[in-house]
């Protein structure tokens, strides 16, 4: 599944070549500032704070304290087999809103699609894929954060061991690493009746061919005058998803179905109300259960795949702890529990001690 995965990831990286935006960054450029080379974007005087805490998407915080970041920092220190696990808080940094912080989606009322809506529900189908197409162009114009490459850095330099994220978004991938995907990929699009899957590129060029006036009303929007994201009440969503005034998807609007089958087609991530599926959730536990240190960055734990995998490191004898703004599920399970942004913190480790990070290339 994995490999299915990054073989798209790859057609998707060819394909924005070959329209002309280079959109993936292939390599971190290298800084070689002290004893701690390998950060580029992770340069904290490059990556103003100001301009994270203006942000409405990133909730509040202070700045790390010396004390956080010395304890993260001997966290990576003493663990010799540490696991990753990032979620939402990873992605809030680079313009991506997530559901569950105070400033998410959730605390405007909005209720992300579910499976079962998606599979039973051709309206919802509609729904989706109209604001998902919508979204795309600024979705994929995220660009990773400080912390992705810092992130980067310290795996390449073995100090993590496995990656495991609960994000959608393949900013890690941007940034050089190569994390497991519990959640899936939005670059991905499969057929959930025959299993086939292809890049998601094709789909939004299916579906811009099968919709072409629609599509132009769109891409108006999309690039058009000022303020007229806010004239439609458009809003970005975690998953890519968009909110779009009702009459640019209700008439005349064809979905892309299944070239082998026929199908009906999904984004290949797991959506609310289904499951992880089984042979990525026993990697993910495997990788929990076997580690000496397990941490948690940008995630709240909410739902149940990410939390048991915490809770199984913990149980093994591991050592555990989050970094996140704001609480969350297991904050009673670890004995270290850091509040800051991600982007702040992670780049100042990096420049903690002698932690030795060789440059990534
Ligand atoms: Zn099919």
């Amino acid at each position: 599944m994995l490999g299915e995965a990054l073989c798209d990831y790859n057609k998707v990286s060819n394909l924005c070549v070959r329209a002309g935006r280079v959109i993936f960054a292939r390599s971190v450029r290298i800084n070689a500032r002290i004893s701690v080379p390998g950060v580029s974007s992770g340069n904290p005087e490059k990556a103003p704070p100001k301009f994270l805490r203006d942000k409405k998407m990133v909730p509040d915080s202070d700045p790390p304290s010396l004390k956080d970041t010395d304890s993260l920092y001997q966290f990576f220190e003493s663990s010799t087999k540490l696991v990753v696990l990032t979620g939402a808080g990873m992605s809030t940094e680079c313009g991506i809103p997530d559901y569950r912080s105070p400033n998410g989606a959730y605390s405007t009322g909005f209720r992300p699609i579910t499976h079962q809506e998606f599979v039973r529900s051709k309206r919802a189908r509609r729904r989706y894929w109209a604001r998902s197409y919508a979204g795309w162009r600024k979705f994929t114009a995220a660009q990773p954060s400080a912390a992705h490459y810092a992130l980067a850095s310290l795996e390449k330099a073995g100090r993590i061991n496995f990656m495991i994220t609960q994000n959608v978004d393949r900013l890690h991938h941007r940034a050089g690493s190569n994390p497991l995907e519990i959640h899936g990929t939005v670059y991905t699009v499969i057929c959930i009746d025959c299993g086939y899957s292809f890049c998601r590129n094709l789909f939004q060029e299916e579906l811009k061919a099968l919709n072409p006036k629609w599509a132009a009303a769109i891409e108006s929007l999309d690039h058009g005058n000022p303020g007229s994201d806010k004239s439609f009440g458009m809003k970005q969503r975690p998953d890519g998803d968009i909110e779009i005034d009702e009459k640019f998807w209700e008439e005349d609007y064809t979905i892309p179905t299944c070239q082998k089958c026929g199908g009906v087609l999904k984004p290949d991530v797991v959506f609310f109300g289904d499951n992880v599926p089984k042979d990525r959730a026993d990697r993910a536990m495997e990788a929990a259960r076997e580690c000496d240190a397990f941490l948690v960055l940008g995630s709240a734990l909410m739902t149940m795949s990410a939390y048991r995998l915490i809770k199984a490191a913990h149980e093994s004898g591991a050592a555990t702890a989050i970094v996140n703004i704001g609480v969350t599920r297991a904050d009673d399970l670890v004995p270290l529990k850091i509040n800051a942004r991600l982007g702040e913190i992670l780049p100042r480790v990096l420049h903690t001690g002698s932690l030795s990070i060789p440059a990534v290339r």
